[in-house]
């Protein structure tokens, strides 16, 4: 549109507008025929009066309110083209216009005719009207129809205007840079203000578009309903902007700035607006389609809620709006299915804004939550309420909405509007109540919805290649881009503060309270969102290939809100009663916070089918797409081993490290999460019992039960479930990418890299690493191994020790955290010992080294994946592996020492018994004789050291043979530098191979995140052995190539 056109627009306005003032229609004539309609409803409405007299100041006042609709409707269209496309002096032509519908007398006017014509529309249609009117029932069907008509054109004109009004206030505030707020305009601003509530407008309008009567006729019907949905709009839009008014009038100093907007607050409190505001929610509930939405904030029967909203309700879609598919034509808006997507998303957000935010100010009026609550005749607290809000809105975005209809474009305004947070309390301080504590499951939920739109959105809005697109609607033009991520750092700062109040923290909470947080939060399927994201996240980061310095910020930031998430997720995921015996040493006993916590909770197992409250394909899902990344970053990291960091790479083998180091966060937290959820399956599967009381006595017996028959289990049997193969996936990833991860680090540090940025990353890596062994501890200690001995193997648990040792070398002034870090690896290395099946592997490691050639350059790129790669046929499969943890826990037993007598004289015990005990000849029995033996007895005094709480008690024997060792070894102990990270053991079969339920692509080297999840990948299982399943030819050849070749065959005979 050419500017000479806007121009034009701007010049039929002005003419326009300067006829009506010429010829005194405005505002004089117009305020006569507002006072004029409360003359005819009085007459009408008058019992006395003869009928046909009654009769025609009905007709009169219809027509009356007819014309002054069109003449405010026309005024309030004009003032905005001279705004939008005039000059500064249509400007302040506008502004005349503005101040002349301010004044007192003429708001007053306009409230008094919204109120008389509520009124007569509803005696109008009153199934006694046609008789007290003298008329038949067609002419007083019509006169009813007509009523109908006029209220609710009325009701878009009063909402029009109250919408106008209010927003040119609010423009010529915020436009206004804050030095340049003058006095003269506080003051005008303040006046309008003032009038505004005096005249009581803004409930006069809200029970108009509330009170407009239901009528059968499906002609006016229809056109009545499209009415209200707009003037609903049109009334929420001004409460939204009344807020930001008054939040910017509230930071003018001065006593009159001050009483405006408490006079404001004070209006927007009425009870016709309260009335709105509820409405607007329940039907946000209703388009999001929540079972129950009908009613439920109103406190209204369905029957009897809001007409638009049961009309809403039974059809599944918006009145006078298409959403999708044919366009209708609606009355001054262009209707393309784009275009009403935006603007009813413009709605909800208005809806929102103007509706729970509101509830804040009423909060602060009334002077507390309590208050706010039963100041409202819902009676119900609004933690229910925004809990409500916040699921619908999530639904809305994942386009759950209106049966499926309403799918909003990607580019979520509620995730970009600074809006999300605003729901959401201040946590208070201080001690609580009863209700305080029961709203804490409901806060955290609405926080898990708000999260997961803001998460969604930020995989969609930001990012790579991601580019704002053009506003679709008036909302749309104030998103901010990266707003969602202000989001999720606010909604994550009131999950973290409420979890961790003193008062009110999810470790106070009674034992039904915390499982009702956990079964909350998994219905909100966060889990489920923060897979999407990280795929998002993951495929737009290698559409980019080498990292660029502006995405270096990016993916961190994405994958740090994974972080936290993960400790959400491990904080509320339930544990089974009684499972703190069989929880490791180092994550069970030692107190660390929210652990301990959890850990002594009581069970949060759900109704009757004994599962944990975990949104579990979510989770899984999560794992399986983080366990994929580590495995490819693993195989990056592994590439740094043998070499030294080339300056030059310096920028990109960072990132690597970062990245790294945040995906171990994630594995660390969701594995912890789905180990508690298989633990109590494996119990129950056991036990055949549901209930969750009885499933804690039994899981006591058991621990005592099984220790007499270690091997038997799930050690023997395998992975049983999806969740319990996804486990080991996980389990293997973890460790994979911990042990060079954590070997680089402390190599870097060797080298005296000291840097702000190093520190960060070793404190950080040693309490990854103490949380890891710690929980693998438990899913390979005996009795209650989690994870066969295959699968423990696959996990290169002697890497991970090695790593474990160079980091312990390479830090000497972390405290606590490498005291910690000592025991969590000397009680690895004796479970690992006492392990069956591992035993002898075990062994084997620690048994002096034959000495031989170091391994070539070819072998030494060695990763994992390469190894596993090689062929299976090797002679003999441990043979280079022998003495390969001699030197590296040698090199670190001084500091053990030093840290825990006890625990350097038990790595020092172990390499004695290696050295001494020959070999079997075949590991045909299944232990390691003396050895296995000896680490079992080892690990009971520590286990129930630990469970008493104290120092481990060392039995006698162990007592003498460790002091024998010790003085003959710790003369061999002086510091050596701990040597290169061991080669990866190679196993017979691929460990991918073995898991046959979980769907994830075969091929390690697989790079696929293009979809949402991996299981909705089309995943072709290999024809041959019908074991692997792979997304793609490329990947089933590169596999072949690589390992499948060998164990094809193998596979497809078991
Ligand atoms: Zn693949
Ligand atoms: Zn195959």
């Amino acid at each position: 549109m050419g500017s000479a056109n806007l121009d034009l627009k701007a010049r039929i306005a002005e003419s326009w507008i300067r006829a009506n003032l010429d010829a005194k229609v405005l505002p004089q004539r117009l305020t006569a025929l507002l006072s004029g309609m409360r003359r005819d409803s009085n007459a009408t409405l008058d019992s006395s009066a003869r009928p046909r007299s009654r009769t025609i100041a009905a007709q009169k006042m219809l027509f009356a309110a007819g014309a002054a609709g069109v003449l405010l409707s026309n005024i309030q269209t004009t003032s905005i083209q001279l705004v939008k496309y005039g000059t500064p002096s249509h400007l302040a032509l506008a502004a005349d216009v503005h101040a002349r519908l301010t004044e007192p007398a003429f708001l007053q006017a306009t409230a008094g005719a919204s109120r008389s014509i509520v009124v007569v529309a509803a005696f109008l249609t009153s199934p006694g009207a046609p008789r007290a009117l003298g008329l038949d029932l067609d002419d007083g069907a019509g006169i009813a129809g007509e009523a109908a008509t006029t209220c609710g054109q009325w009701a878009v004109a009063g909402a029009d205007y109250l919408r106008f009004g209010l927003q040119f206030t609010f423009d010529r505030f915020d436009r206004s840079h804050p030095q340049a707020i003058s006095p003269a305009l506080v003051e005008t601003v303040c006046d309008q203000l003032d009038a505004l509530c005096s005249s009581e407008l803004i409930p006069a309008v809200a029970a108009l578009v509330l009170d407009t009567p239901e009528i059968a006729a499906a002609a006016e019907r229809e056109r009545v309903l499209f009415a209200l949905n707009y003037a609903l709009r049109c009334t929420l839009q001004p409460m939204a902007d009344a807020q930001m008014l008054m939040a910017r009038l509230g930071d003018v100093p001065g006593p009159r700035p001050a009483a405006a907007v408490a006079c404001l607050a004070q209006a927007l409190h009425h009870p016709d607006v309260l009335r709105l505001q509820m409405a607007a929610l329940e039907r946000v509930l209703v388009h999001a389609g929540l079972e129950g939405a009908l009613g439920s904030v109103s406190g209204r029967s369905p029957e009897t809620a809001w007409w638009l909203l049961r009309e809403e309700a039974r059809l599944g879609k918006v009145c006078g709006l298409t959403i999708g598919g044919e366009p209708t034509a609606a009355p001054g808006e262009q209707n393309d299915p784009e275009h009403t997507a935006g603007w009813l998303e413009d709605d909800h957000c208005y809806a929102i804004m103007g509706s729970v935010c509101l509830w804040n100010v009423n909060e602060a009026l009334a002077g507390g939550p309590s208050s706010a609550a039963s100041g409202l005749d819902t009676g119900k607290p609004p933690s229910s309420c925004v809990t409500r809000v916040a699921e619908a809105m999530a639904r809305l975005c994942r386009g759950q909405g209106l049966a499926g209809a309403y799918t909003p474009t990607p580019e979520w305004e509620f995730a970009r509007l600074m809006l999300l947070q605003t729901l959401l309390p201040a946590v208070p301080k201080g001690p609580v109540s009863q209700a305080d504590l029961e709203s804490v499951p409901l806060w955290l939920e609405a926080a898990a919805w708000l999260l997961a739109v803001a998460v969604e959105a930020e995989a969609v809005c930001s990012g790579p290649g991601w580019v704002q697109p053009p506003p679709r609607s008036t909302l749309a033009a104030l998103a901010e881009n990266g707003c969602q991520t202000r989001n999720i750092a606010a909604v994550l700062d009131f999950m973290r503060s409420l979890m961790e109040d003193r008062h009110r923290g999810v470790a106070k909470l009674p034992a039904h309270l915390r499982a009702d947080c956990a079964s909350r939060l998994a219905r909100t399927g966060l889990a489920t969102s923060l897979d999407h994201v990280m795929r998002l996240g993951f495929a737009a980061e290698d559409r980019i290939g080498v990292p660029v310095p502006d995405t270096l910020s990016i993916a961190p930031r994405r994958v740090a809100a994974l972080v936290h998430m993960g400790k959400v997720m491990d904080v509320l995921c339930p544990v089974p009663e009684g499972s703190s015996q069989l929880m490791p040493l180092s994550a069970g006993s030692r107190g660390r916070g929210q652990h301990a916590a959890a850990g002594s909770a009581s069970s949060g197992v759900s109704g009757g089918d004994g599962s944990c409250n975990v949104d579990l394909p979510g989770l899984l899902g999560l794992l399986v797409t983080a366990s994929k990344r580590a495995g490819l970053l693993a195989t990056r990291l592994e590439v740094a081993l043998p070499t030294d960091v080339a300056p030059c790479e310096e920028e990109a083998f960072k990132e690597l490290i970062a990245s790294s180091s945040l995906l171990l966060w994630i594995l660390v937290y969701a594995t912890a999460a789905l180990e508690k959820h298989v633990l109590l399956h494996v119990l129950l599967a056991r036990h055949e019992t549901v209930d969750a009381a009885a499933a804690a006595v039994k899981a006591a017996q058991l621990s005592a039960a099984a220790a007499v028959a270690p091997a038997a289990g799930t050690a023997a049997v395998g992975c049983v479930s999806e969740a319990h193969e996804v486990l080991a996936l996980a389990s293997r990833a973890t460790c994979t990418l911990a042990a060079p991860l954590a070997f680089l680090v402390a190599r870097r540090r060797e080298a005296l890299l000291r840097t702000e940025w190093e520190n960060g990353l070793c404190m950080t890596l040693l309490v990854q690493l103490e949380m890891i062994l710690g929980h693998m501890l438990c899913r390979w200690r005996p009795p209650h191994a989690l994870l066969p001995a295959a699968q423990l193997l696959a996990c290169q648990p002697h890497r991970l020790i090695a790593s474990v040792c160079a980091m312990l070398r390479a830090t000497a002034d972390f405290g606590q955290a490498d005291r910690d870090l000592a025991v969590g690896l000397v009680s690895a290395l004796v479970a690992l010992a006492a392990r069956d099946g591992v035993s002898d592997y075990a062994k084997e490691w620690l048994s002096p080294a034959v000495e031989q050639p170091e391994p070539a350059s070819s072998s030494a790129a060695g990763s994992a994946t390469a190894a596993e790669a090689a062929s299976s046929a090797t002679a003999d499969l441990a043979q280079p592996l022998r003495g390969c943890l001699v030197k590296p826990l040698l090199a670190v037993v001084p500091r053990l020492v030093e840290l825990s007598p006890t625990c350097g004289g038990y790595v020092l015990l172990l390499l004695k018994l290696a050295e001494e005990t020959p070999l079997p000849a075949s590991s045909g029995d299944g232990g390691g004789g003396d050895f296995c033996c000896t680490a079992t007895n080892i690990l009971g005094s520590m286990v129930e050291g630990s469970e008493a709480g104290g120092r481990p008690e060392v039995p006698e024997v162990i007592s003498r043979a460790l002091q024998a060792a010790s003085t003959v070894l710790l003369e061999g102990c002086a510091p050596a530098p701990v040597g290169p990270l061991p080669p990866a053991l190679v196993l017979e079969a691929s460990p991918a191979a073995a898991l046959r339920r979980v769907r994830v692509c075969g091929n390690p080297d697989c790079a696929n995140f293009g979809r949402a999840a991996e299981c909705r990948l089309d995943l072709k299982r290999c024809a041959g052995c019908k074991a692997v399943r792979y997304c793609g030819a490329e990947c089933q050849r590169a596999h072949w190539r690589a390992a499948h070749k060998g164990e094809c065959a193998k596979l497809a005979g078991e």
